[in-house]
């Protein structure tokens, strides 16, 4: 008889970790209280990048991991490999020097050399170049992910505690501490789409000091657009039960004044928008941990979506008290207690 696990939650986190339990032979069911992909939560949209590129080694080692468990989905479509330019001085400084620390692969690219690779775009300055980064095709992801598996859609969950399996993971994102007391800010973010003239640009970070004021990124979005966002651009606390999920104006007038600072080539109108929740922890570390029991995995920061299969592995690696890579001491729950 299959041991029984149920998990909360059918985004990406909650996915990956019904996926990995399942292949451990348990069976299996997702309890949702909307469904795969519900614009209302963390996971949905047609893309996502991916990276090892991190100011610390810890991250730089996990993303490198999380490729090889994207890579074990063997769905050669999920992955859109364009590589990554990064400027914003004191970010990309660090970052270079985490990946030299953790062996992998990076180049030093002159804004010339950045424009041969983007003729579109117009660097300010010297970018840090990394192959091993692009895109997530995120709803074949969520697709791919949730296949073979026992989803309830439109099943809330009042108390994870009640539930009888032997392995119980909440992975309920802007709603997580409904569940448990921890210290989470449930915040709307948004992204935009322009027109591209070629789906394999590379990704792009500005991690900020250019004329426009903010962190931005940018990936490919096949069949859609070149995708650009602000990063933590709208800190205000937003209850995740509202059935709305606005765009605000004056964030989209910040985008195109980026748009038109970093990518003069890219200058069409924004053709799409569209918002969703980041469930930020103080520390911007995520949450994969026990609580009376039960592993809550979450605290997604708006940075989960790339580890997602990884985490969602280490999730039920968890819950069998088999042991994890020493980078995930960094997401106890016992760092909020030490403040
Ligand atoms: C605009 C934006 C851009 C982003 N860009 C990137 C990026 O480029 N790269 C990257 O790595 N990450 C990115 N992220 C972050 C990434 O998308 C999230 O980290 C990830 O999707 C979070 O997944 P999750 O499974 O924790 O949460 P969710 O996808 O929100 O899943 C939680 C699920 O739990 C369900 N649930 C909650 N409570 C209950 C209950 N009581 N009963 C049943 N079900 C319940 C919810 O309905 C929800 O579907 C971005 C996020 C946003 C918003």
């Amino acid at each position: 008889m299959p041991r029984r696990a149920s998990v909360v939650g059918a985004g990406i986190l909650g996915l990956s970790t019904a996926r990995a339990l399942a292949a451990d032979g348990f069976s299996v069911t997702v309890h949702e209280q909307h469904a795969v992909g519900t614009p209302l939560g963390g996971s949905p949209g047609p893309s996502r990048l991916y990276r090892t590129s991190y100011g610390e080694a810890d991250y730089v080692r996990l993303g490198r991991m999380a490729i090889e468990e994207w890579k074990r989905l063997d769905d050669p479509r999920l992955l859109v490999p364009t590589g990554l330019l990064e400027v914003g001085a004191g970010q990309t400084t660090l970052n270079a020097e985490a990946l030299a620390a953790c062996g992998e692969p990076f180049d030093w690219l002159d804004p010339a050399q950045a424009t041969r690779r983007f003729p579109e775009a117009r660097l300010r300055e010297p970018a840090l170049y990394t192959p091993d980064a692009g895109a997530v095709r995120a709803d074949l992801a969520l697709e791919r992910l949730r296949r073979g598996l026992d989803v309830r859609e439109g099943e809330r969950i009042g108390d994870p505690r009640e539930l009888e399996a032997d392995v119980v993971c909440v992975c309920a994102g802007g709603w997580l501490s409904r569940f448990f007391d921890l210290p989470l800010r449930v915040q709307l973010e948004q992204v935009a789409y322009v027109a591209a003239a070629d789906d394999l640009r590379p990704s792009c970070i500005d991690h900020g000091g250019g004329i426009v004021p903010g962190v931005y990124y940018a990936l490919t979005t096949p069949g859609v657009g070149y995708k650009v966002a602000e990063d933590d651009g709208q800190p205000a606390p937003f209850d995740p039960d509202r059935p709305d999920r606005p765009v605000d104006a004056a964030g989209l007038d910040r985008l195109r004044s980026w748009l038109a600072a970093t990518f003069p080539g890219l200058n069409g109108p924004l053709i799409r928008s569209e918002s969703c929740l980041y469930t930020m922890t103080p520390d911007r570390d995520f949450i994969l941990d026990t609580i009376d029991g039960i592993v809550v995995l979450g605290g997604d920061s708006g940075h989960a979506f790339k580890f997602g299969p990884l985490l969602g592995r280490l999730a039920a690696d968890l819950a069998q008290d088999r042991p994890l890579p020493p980078q995930c001491a960094r997401f106890r729950i016992e760092r909020f207690a030490r403040g």
